[in-house]
């Protein structure tokens, strides 16, 4: 089977090879039907020379001038084209030059005389020549084709002299054939004219094989193959990024539906394509003015994609990030890979320290069945981070007094009656209340008051700081929690506390506290609010001794 490379070869090929072979039949069957044609009508010719030389054989004996019969024979050969003629009886012999036939006739007819004739008889064609005998058996004339020697072709005509009634009289009815008329004539006329046939053949096949193959070559090339040539050439432009070629769709069969649909196909294709490019502008303009730091890279992790972002907080512009590589985008390629591998599902975000900031990334592998990139969001968290610790303090811190509030005191004092508990840590508090605070209220307002509490609060912050905890326990009562630290160094400390505040003067006035201490170990406490109260009733006892004095649990 031929492989076609080229689709009007195939055409070519299909089409004027099945119109060739009908050429090639008509032309064939015309050609032998001619030759044919030529063949019978010589034969038609030279049987018509036979029947006259026949009826001139006849009109001859019937006249008794059986003598001269033989030169009727010479005669025949005079004529152009015969080569060979004799007058023979159906047994092969050539009549007319013995005396066999002048015999029989005496034999029937005793009263004829002839003059007997020196010759014995003469064979010319065997006795069971095939042609002779089809003679002797079907009484027709036969036709015998040779080839000579030098080619040329050669037609033995043998023709039947019919015993008709006439002839009876001499020669007597018993055969149907008399005798046989014979002559050989060239062919060369009639082969000359078949030939001459079979080359216009030729001629009319060659001529139409060039004809037809030139005429589907310019048909298929003209219709079919320019035209695809174009399609394929536009979709090869299409392929290379130019959408703005269009084709003629002017025609109507199928070619120009293809045009059609390549146009309609063309213009999607642009209309996709232009959609496409709006998103990615979109998605560019968003990408780069988000204040989170995107670096992305592609599936052999070389980054592709910086925004400003990303320059602004990791301090490299992005031809520098691009050569660290990804990587190294924190000069940590560990910390980085440990991130990519937790990307799938898991946490990949992490904290980050980064030239006196804080870094939030979070960096992932990007999959469409294949990993087809990472990407890394960056934010700048330093803010953030120290608002939340602000609010963090906020939420423990008191207002008014700048010491830590309740609710901190609660978890701390748990947290280290835990630890004493556990690890036998001492813990000591010192619970700090203000002398006839109802009555300073009364006589000097309550934001006179309040700017008491408020310098109280600061001198348990400049005493306390770092390892003490002051905290306002509720309304003008204080508490300081003294991790570490033993009831005897708590009750010197809460000494010196009670000697600031007497010493204090705000607004002009000043006011005195009373103090209970209480500490672990020394009393048994099974609970954080045991040790509070056993300070609140040494608190008690300052109040009942007077006031402005420090008093430890247990009355000591
Ligand atoms: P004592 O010496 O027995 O403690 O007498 P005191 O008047 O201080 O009595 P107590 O401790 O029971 O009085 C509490 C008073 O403290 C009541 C209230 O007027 C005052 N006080 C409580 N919280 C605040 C506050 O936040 N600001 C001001 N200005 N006063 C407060
Ligand atoms: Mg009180
Ligand atoms: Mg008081």
């Amino acid at each position: 089977m031929i492989a076609f490379r080229h689709i009007g070869h195939r055409l070519l090929a299909s089409v004027g090879g099945i119109i060739i072979l009908g050429i090639l039949g008509i032309t064939l069957t015309y050609a032998m039907r001619q030759e044919a044609a030529s063949i019978a009508q010589n034969e038609s010719a030279l049987g018509s020379v036979a029947d006259s030389v026949a009826e001139s054989l006849a009109a001859l004996m019937q006249g008794g001038h059986s003598k001269v019969a033989p030169d009727l024979a010479s005669r025949l050969e005079k004529v152009p084209g015969i080569i060979d003629s004799k007058i023979l009886r159906t047994d092969g012999t050539e009549a007319f030059v013995d005396n066999l036939t002048f015999e029989r006739v005496v034999q029937r007819n005793p009263e004829f005389e002839f003059i007997p004739r020196s010759i014995e008889p003469v064979r010319i064609v065997a006795a069971d020549d095939p042609g002779l005998e089809r003679l002797r058996r079907d009484g027709q004339r036969v036709f015998q084709y040779r080839v000579q020697p030098g080619g040329e072709r050669l037609v033995t005509v043998m023709s039947p002299v019919n015993n008709a009634t006439p002839c009876h009289k001499c020669h007597g009815s018993d055969d149907a054939v008399r005798g046989v008329i014979s002559f050989t004539v060239s062919m060369r006329e009639v082969d000359r004219n078949v030939a001459q046939t079979w080359r216009l053949a030729v001629l009319v096949i060659a001529t139409a094989l060039v004809g037809i193959v030139a005429l589907i070559y310019w048909f298929t090339h003209r219709i079919v193959v320019v035209k695809l040539t174009e399609v394929l050439r536009a979709m090869d432009a299409v392929a290379a990024g130019d959408n703005a070629l269009r084709l003629n769709a002017a025609r109507r069969d199928e070619i120009g539906d293809m045009a059609r649909a390549f146009n309609h196909m063309n213009l999607k294709l642009l209309q996709t394509w232009e959609q496409l490019r709006d998103e990615r502008n979109k998605l560019n303009t968003v990408i780069h003015s988000a204040s989170t730091g995107i670096v992305v890279t592609d599936g052999a992790l070389r980054i592709v994609l910086v925004n400003r972002a990303a320059e602004a907080i990791v301090g490299r512009d992005a031809g520098e990030i691009t050569e660290h590589g990804f990587l190294e985008l924190f000069d940590d390629p560990e910390w980085m890979r440990a991130r990519l591998e937790n990307g799938a599902g898991k946490d990949s975000s992490g904290i980050l320290h980064w030239q006196g900031r804080i870094l939030s990334v979070h960096a992932s592998t990007i999959r469409a069945g294949e990993v087809i990139g990472s990407a890394a969001l960056i934010r700048d968290i330093t803010e953030e981070k120290r608002l939340e610790a602000r609010l963090e303090q906020q939420s423990i811190t008191d207002a008014l007094t700048g010491i830590y509030n309740r609710r901190h005191f609660d978890e701390v004092i748990e947290t280290e009656f835990k630890r004493w508990k556990r690890y036998g840590q001492p813990v000591s508090v010192a619970m700090i209340d203000v002398d006839h605070f109802k009555k300073f209220n009364d006589t000097h307002g309550h934001d006179c008051g309040d700017h008491v509490l408020g310098a109280i609060g600061q001198v348990l912050l400049e005493l306390s700081a770092p390892a003490q905890i002051p905290c306002r326990y509720g309304g003008e009562e204080l508490i300081v929690v003294m991790p570490g630290v033993a009831e005897d160094a708590a009750v010197s400390f809460a000494e010196a506390i009670r000697q600031r505040i007497a010493a204090l003067v705000v607004d002009g006035l000043q006011v005195t506290a009373s103090i209970g201490v209480a500490g672990l170990p020394g009393h048994p406490a099974d609970s954080a609010a045991a040790l509070v109260g056993l300070a609140d009733e040494a608190l008690y006892v300052a109040k009942n001794r007077g006031r402005n004095q420090v008093r430890v649990a247990g009355g000591k």
